[in-house]
């Protein structure tokens, strides 16, 4: 059985996530190999033992951490094991992290479609378990697109091979059932240990061109990005909302003479073509909706857009900073993962924007996935009391969100701090059905508990 580490300096480091909580484990499993982690879930369900799977530990939603049992680290799970370029699929384990499987991928001329803005520090299991999206999400769709097979150690220690089916038509059993790679797939770590995983990949195309457009308002950008998602002339595979906050952290972050300054918003846009770009149907489209297009930065080849994606990522790392200061006194960054029909945005935008200011909160910055309508809102709480406030406010917007058509969380997962959110969107049959699912599959309910279903 692998050595479980029980020093509390280790148990410190797996205690924190993106999240801004800390919840420190009874001890942490580093297992290197499918066999240390079947003997590790059969030794716990033995002892009636909590285990919570742990990547990257980039979740914003405490999903990673645990005050109660093990905290079974995937890193040292970090195997490449095999990449078919005639086939385009590479097959992985479970902690290798997206960011070096990229740099693998990228010899073949292939790659890994689902691009978090934490790429280099989130692994592939962590990607899946969130069915994480990122930027380019909005042309490729999210992880669970891209997942063709799946390795997964059941809480009983039961390894079982799920392979997506090859089925063009099918009308056996309920459709939910139909193909277990997709209960997996967002599952949080509640539901099995992916201990690897089968990728589809997508050939690299030949000119890849991004755009950096400066408006003088938020509502100008907001209306552009629903002009560029409906033209004909144009086809993004990215279209990025930064708010002038937004966009003033990313230039300050290097982005001095290849960022837009002193901008109401900034529009981040990407389109990836086989031929050439049709880079003057943007500056027009942009143009025509208010944009300074002599102030358009243009971003082309792998080394510029790379830096393009370190000042995007730059927002949310720098938010998760500004936040630290104020953990003593119970406070934290408090981001939204919500999502509306993307013709709503620019109107639900407006009132994230007024119910701020009634709160008398610091005005959250917004920035993130504008062209699917999901923005992340970044609120600071500086105590504990300014942090239930700005809960309460988000409440109120998911409820909004959620009445028309929305969703309480896109891309981020639910984890243990947005659980109590969930049934906001699932009807009592919907929450009945998943609790059914949890019980099936981990009866003792020891895989990552508080995650997705709240604690209680
Ligand atoms: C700065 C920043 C930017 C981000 N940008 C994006 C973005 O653009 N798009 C996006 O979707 N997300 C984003 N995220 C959120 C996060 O990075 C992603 O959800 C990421 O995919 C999580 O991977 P991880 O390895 O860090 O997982 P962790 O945080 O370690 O775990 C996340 C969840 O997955 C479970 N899990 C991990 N490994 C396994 C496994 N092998 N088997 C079963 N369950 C497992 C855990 O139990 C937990 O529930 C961002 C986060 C940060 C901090």
């Amino acid at each position: 059985m692998i050595a479980l580490v029980t020093d509390r300096d280790v148990r410190e480091g797996y205690s924190a996530d993106a999240s801004g909580l800390v919840l420190v484990p009874d001890a942490v499993a580093r297992p290197g190999s499918a066999d240390e982690v079947v003997d590790l879930l059969r030794h716990a369900t033995g002892t009636r033992t909590a285990v919570t799977p742990a990547g990257g530990q980039t979740s914003t939603t405490a999903a990673s951490i645990a005050d109660t049992g093990i905290v079974l680290s995937t890193r040292r799970l970090d195997r490449v094991l095999d990449i078919d370029p005639a086939a385009r699929t590479a097959r992985v384990e479970a902690g290798v992290l997206i960011g070096d499987l990229q740099r693998q991928l990228a010899p073949h001329g292939l790659f890994f479609a689902p691009d978090p803005t934490s790429d280099q520090e989130c692994t592939v299991g962590g990607a899946i378990a969130c069915n994480a999206s990122g930027p380019r999400t909005f042309r490729y769709g999210a992880a669970r697109a891209h997942i063709r097979a799946l390795t997964v150690a059941l809480a009983n220690g039961s390894v079982i091979d799920l392979r997506r089916p090859a089925l063009e038509k099918n009308t056996v059993g309920y459709p939910p059932l139909q193909d277990l790679v997709d209960w997996f797939v967002g599952s949080e770590g509640t539901l099995g240990v992916i201990l690897a995983a089968e990728l589809a990949l997508l050939p690299k195309p030949a000119v890849e061109l991004g755009l950096a457009i400066p408006f003088g308002t938020e509502s100008a950008a907001l209306d552009f990005i629903v002009a560029a998602r409906e033209s004909a002339g144009v086809a993004p595979r990215c279209l990025e909302f930064l708010d002038g906050e937004a966009a003033a952290i990313a230039r300050g972050d290097g982005g001095d003479g290849v960022w837009p300054e002193g901008v109401g918003a900034v529009v981040y846009v990407e389109e990836a073509r086989d031929d050439e770009p049709p880079l003057e149907a943007w500056l027009e489209l942009a143009q025509a909706h208010g944009a300074d297009a002599d102030r358009v930065n243009v971003f082309e080849g792998d080394g510029a857009l790379a830096i393009a994606r370190r000042l995007r990522h730059a927002v949310p790392a720098r938010m998760h900073e500004r936040a630290t200061p104020f953990r003593a006194a119970g406070g934290r960054r408090i981001s939204t993962d919500w999502a509306v029909p993307y013709r709503a945005l620019r109107a639900t935008i407006a009132t994230v924007r007024e119910r701020a200011a009634e709160a008398d909160l610091l005005p959250p910055v917004i920035f993130g996935h504008a062209g699917n309508g999901h923005p992340h809102c970044n609120y600071i709480g500086r105590d504990a009391a300014e942090v239930r406030k700005i809960e309460g406010v988000v409440e109120r917007t998911l409820r909004d969100v959620v009445a028309g058509g929305g969703t309480v969380a896109a891309e981020h997962g639910i984890g243990k701090i947005k659980s109590k959110w969930l049934p906001l969107q699932f009807s009592p049959i919907q929450q009945r059905l998943l609790r059914a699912a949890k019980r099936e599959l981990d009866p003792l309910g020891l895989l990552a508990p508080g995650n997705i279903i709240a604690a209680g």
